[in-house]
C-alpha cells in the first residue's frame, strides 16, 4: 500500500483560526489570516476542539492518492460520504498482470497462503479467457476477487478526517483501512498538529464507546502523530 499527499490547503491551522476568529471579529478573513499570531491560533484551536465546534475545521482539505489496497478496503473508505472520490475504473482499465492483497493472517500461513493464490489466480485466469472471448471489461470484471488492487483519490476536510480517523484507527476497524488511515494520518499530521493532536481512536480522547467489543489496550498519540500502545511501545499492524 502507498499513501501520497498529493496537495492540501496551505497552513491549514491559520486558516481554522481565521475563520473561527471572524465569527467574533469585525476585521476581514485576509486581515485575520495575516495578522493572527501564532499562540493565538494555538488557543483558538484548543477552544473549537475542545468544545466540539468543528464547522471551522471544514475549511482545509487534504488529497490522498492511494495505491495498492484491495477492493475490499475501498468500498469501506468511500462509505464515508463527506469526502471526494475517483477510483480506477475495473470497466475502462483492463488488468494485464493480477495484482492481489494477501491479508496477513493469511500469508503467515504456508497453507492458506498457497490455497488463497491458487483461488485468486484461477478467477483472474478466468478473467484474462473471458477478456480475449470479447467479453467487455464491465462485464469480465465481475469475476474478480475483492482482493484485486486498487488505486482511488481521496479528499477530506479536516473535519472528516477526524471522524474518519476516529473510527478506522480504532482496533475495531478491519486491518487493511486501519493502516490506509494510520498512514494517512502521519501524513497530515505534521502539516497540522494542533488539529490532529488527539486524532484517533476514541480511547485517545476518553473512554472508548464500544462497549463490550474495547480491546483493553487505551492508545496514546506522540509528537510524531504515531498511535501508540504506551504497554506495548509502537504497534504497526
Ligand atoms: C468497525 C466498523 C464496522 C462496520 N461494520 C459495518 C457493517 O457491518 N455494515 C455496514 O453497512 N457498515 C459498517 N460499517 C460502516 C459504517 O456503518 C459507516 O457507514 C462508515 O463508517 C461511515 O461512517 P459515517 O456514516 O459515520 O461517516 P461519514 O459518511 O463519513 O459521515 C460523517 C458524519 O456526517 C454525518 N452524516 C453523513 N451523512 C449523513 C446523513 N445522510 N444523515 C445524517 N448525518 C449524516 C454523520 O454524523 C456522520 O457520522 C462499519 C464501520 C466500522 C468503523
Amino acid at each position: 500500500m502507498q499513501v501520497t499527499l498529493l496537495a492540501h490547503t496551505p497552513e491549514p491551522e491559520r486558516v481554522v483560526a481565521a475563520a473561527a476568529r471572524l465569527c467574533y471579529s469585525p476585521a476581514s478573513a485576509a486581515e485575520l489570516k495575516e495578522n493572527i499570531s501564532d499562540e493565538e491560533i494555538g488557543n483558538l484551536l484548543k477552544i473549537i476542539l475542545r468544545s466540539g465546534h468543528l464547522s471551522t475545521c471544514e475549511h482545509p482539505s487534504f488529497t490522498f492518492g492511494i495505491d495498492g489496497i484491495s477492493r475490499t478496503c475501498s468500498h469501506q473508505l468511500v462509505r464515508h460520504r463527506l469526502a471526494s472520490y475517483s477510483q480506477q475504473s475495473q470497466r475502462y482499465v483492463r488488468y494485464s498482470a493480477p495484482e492481489i492483497i494477501v491479508p496477513p493472517t493469511v500469508a503467515a500461513d504456508e497453507n492458506l497462503s498457497k490455497q488463497f493464490k491458487e483461488s485468486t489466480l484461477a478467477a483472474f485466469d478466468r478473467y484474462m479467457e473471458f477478456l480475449e472471448g470479447g467479453v467487455a471489461p464491465e462485464d469480465a470484471r465481475y469475476l474478480l476477487p475483492q482482493a484485486v488492487a486498487t488505486k482511488i483519490v481521496v479528499t477530506m476536510n479536516a473535519r472528516e478526517l477526524l471522524h474518519f480517523f476516529s473510527l478506522r484507527t480504532c482496533d475495531r476497524a478491519q486491518w487493511e483501512i486501519r493502516a490506509m488511515a494510520e498512514e494517512m494520518l502521519k501524513k497530515v499530521y505534521p502539516l497540522a498538529p494542533r488539529i490532529f493532536k488527539k486524532s484517533g481512536p476514541a480511547c485517545i480522547r476518553g473512554r472508548c464507546p464500544e462497549g463490550k467489543f474495547y480491546c483493553g489496550h487505551p492508545r496514546k498519540m506522540t509528537d510524531d502523530g504515531l498511535i501508540i500502545i504506551p504497554e506495548k511501545e509502537w504497534v504497526h499492524r
